[in-house]
């Protein structure tokens, strides 16, 4: 397997850490991008620790000149950009009568702005180096809706159309892009410590406790997408605990 440069956002906890770890240990270069610097620092330093080569950018990904700012990064350190993660989260559930717009905004700015924003600082960069590969975190939400994950369903359901899109542009375009979703169940990562409404979150917590699995699973099955031949091209994962029924 050739040693590849890899950008994940949302680097600093859970599903990006994990995932950045996993890839770092098997020769590749991470290029890690999220708010908390310290976490960033620390992830880095472990990675070197074991052997690995990564470095991280400070990023917002609502913002475009951050994002594009993560992309420079990758291209001034390692000299390309082979894989974009856009993995950056939060699940801020509640019902509608409850009115919390702040909540939906960010929803929308981080899961599906800071998406578009990725593919925006991205894409260029891959058509010319004529190869390339997103992996698109979604969620099993993005399939169907409940109570309460109006708009968090609402915007992973728009990383999966986005990824459609972007998936058959690149095909007609024969750019060999790839486009690879990965729609998680219930993963423990820090996740719900995004919920604000009190009664969700303790109930989200009680059903995580009880049957989350470890973000080292969907590690694995992105580093299988990433792995395949250049000619093939894994479109969609869906994990999640054997156990959860919804
Ligand atoms: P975590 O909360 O552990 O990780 C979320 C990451 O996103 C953090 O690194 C956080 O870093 C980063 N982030 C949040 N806001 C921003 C922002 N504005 N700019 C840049 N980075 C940001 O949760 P997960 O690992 O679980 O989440 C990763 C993805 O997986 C998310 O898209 C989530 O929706 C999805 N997912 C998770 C599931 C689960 O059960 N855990 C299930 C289905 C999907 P920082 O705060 O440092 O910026």
């Amino acid at each position: 397997m050739s040693k590849k440069v890899i950008v994940i956002t949302g680097a600093s906890s859970g599903i990006g850490e994990a995932t950045a770890k996993l890839l770092a240990s098997q020769g590749n270069q991470l290029v890690l991008g999220a708010r908390r610097a310290d976490k960033l620092q620390k992830i880095v330093k472990d990675i070197e620790t074991a052997g690995g080569e990564a470095t991280y950018a400070v990023t917002d990904v609502a913002k475009l000149d951050d994002v594009k700012a993560l992309a420079a990064k990758a291209i001034s350190s390692y000299g390309r950009l082979d894989v974009w993660m856009n993995n950056a989260g939060l699940m801020p559930q509640s019902q509608f009568i409850q009115g919390k717009v702040d909540d939906w905004n960010r929803m929308i700015d981080v899961n599906l702005r800071g998406v578009l924003n990725g593919i925006n600082a991205a894409l260029p960069t891959m058509r010319e180096q004529k190869a390339g590969q997103f992996i698109n975190i979604s969620s099993i939400a993005g399939h169907s809706a409940h109570s309460g994950s109006g708009v968090y369903s609402a915007t992973k359901a728009g990383v999966l159309m986005i990824s459609e899109a972007l998936r058959a542009e690149e095909a007609a375009a024969e750019s060999n892009v790839r486009v690879t979703v990965v729609s998680p169940g219930a993963i423990a990562t820090e996740l719900v410590n995004s919920i604000t409404d009190e009664a969700t979150k303790s109930g989200t917590e009680e059903f995580y406790n009880a049957f989350a699995i470890a973000p080292e699973r969907v590690a694995k099955t992105i580093a299988f997408a990433i792995n395949q031949e250049a000619d093939t091209e894994i479109n969609e994962f869906v994990i999640r605990p054997s156990r959860q029924v919804m």
